[in-house]
């Protein structure tokens, strides 16, 4: 039996792309060379580059004037790869979480930052309420906290350009991209296989620095090289493509989006209703996509076992970060609603066990 597969990441991806992309990897396209085999340079390749670019544009609806690249290094690499690029003397970070944190710190290297944070509450919340300060370079921001379990579920109208990481909810909501800068994410977790990073960059943006920035970690390099410049990473490329499809099959993030909010909604009303488990997010912040939650104080002791439970019922991934405890449940595009009924059910079952 398949399991319910609750990673964070690397994640579950859809049926679809996990076949595809083995098929490819015995037979690219009918070509009799595994796709690992395969030149970068062969047209064969080419059109899964232009193929991906073109999906992404079109499941996101993504305006004229940007670019579409990817890159190796993870999302940890554009950290430093976006004030390298854009900051000239002071940004904007919205601290919400250990990324955001590590994101900031790399900004720190390159010119002054300033931020507002939810640090001192333990990152249970996404700050609301604060000024864009118009004098910086950019806003940065973590549209989902992977680790917290805080969601920005919106898109701001921000005087300065936003840049967000969407590492961990990316094609599970529209996003208005006319409003962002640079929008960025690894893969491995509602895209592909881990290996790559995407970017989708406003062109006009770049070209403003005056640091000398290293050829392989400026952006124009890329765009100019059709993601190309150096070989990329062509089998986890050749996976989002196939999930890009998936999504476009399935009705687009519209239905992404209204999946997400079905099966988070499930879970966060048996978190709540469940005399053993809390949410550990306040409400108004609650990730779709990262669920967080703990055991009560009384029923503290309890936890071990319930992750030996629901490994029992072919659940896998559900342990917190160990930087946070507890428990963690995410609900990915490719998680079946089917997958949080049985996370439900065994949550009730559980309670009445205790
Ligand atoms: C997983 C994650 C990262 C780190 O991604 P890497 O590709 O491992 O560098 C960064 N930001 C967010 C929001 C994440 O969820």
């Amino acid at each position: 039996m398949a399991k319910h597969n609750f990673f964070a990441g690397p994640s579950i991806l859809p049926d679809y792309t996990v076949e595809e992309t083995a098929k490819a990897l015995k037979d690219f396209n009918g070509t009799g060379i595994s796709l690992m085999c395969m030149s970068h340079r062969d047209k064969s390749f080419d059109a899964v580059m232009n193929k991906t670019v073109e999906l992404f544009k079109q499941v996101l609806d993504i305006p004229a004037g940007y670019s579409v690249i990817f890159l190796g290094g993870g999302a940890s690499l554009q950290f430093a790869m976006v004030p390298m690029n854009l900051l000239r003397t002071k940004a904007f970070y919205l601290n919400t979480g250990t990324w955001a944190n590590k994101a900031e710190k790399e900004a720190k290297l390159f010119g002054e930052v300033v931020e507002v944070s939810s640090k001192p509450d333990n990152y249970t919340y996404i700050p609301k309420g604060f000024q864009i300060p118009t004098d910086c370079d950019y806003m940065h921001i973590t549209t989902n906290n992977t680790i917290f379990g805080t969601e920005i579920l919106e898109d701001f109208n921000s005087p300065i350009p936003v840049v967000a990481d969407t590492s961990s909810d990316i094609f599970s909501r529209p996003l208005d991209v006319s409003k962002y800068g640079l929008i960025y994410g690894g893969a491995q977790k509602n895209l592909s296989c881990a290996g790559v990073t995407f970017v989708i960059v406003k062109d006009e943006l770049l070209g403003k620095v005056d640091r000398p920035i290293p050829t392989m970690l400026n952006y124009k390099t890329h765009i100019d090289g059709n993601s190309m410049f150096n070989t990329p990473p062509v089998v986890p490329i050749f996976a989002a493509m196939k999930t890009l499809e998936w999504i476009i099959n399935e009705g687009g993030v519209k239905e992404m989006e209204r999946r997400a909010i079905i099966k988070s909604t499930k879970l966060y009303e048996e978190i709540d209703r469940n005399k053993l488990f809390k949410g550990t997010v306040q409400a108004g912040s609650r990730s779709r996509m990262s669920v967080c939650f703990v055991m009560n104080e009384e029923y503290k002791d309890l936890e071990p076992k319930f992750l030996d439970f629901v490994k029992g019922r072919d659940m896998v991934g559900l342990k917190g970060h160990r930087s946070v405890g507890g428990f963690r449940a995410s609900l990915y595009n490719a998680l079946p609603e089917a997958s949080v009924d049985a996370l439900v059910q065994a949550m009730q079952d559980f309670e009445k066990q205790n």
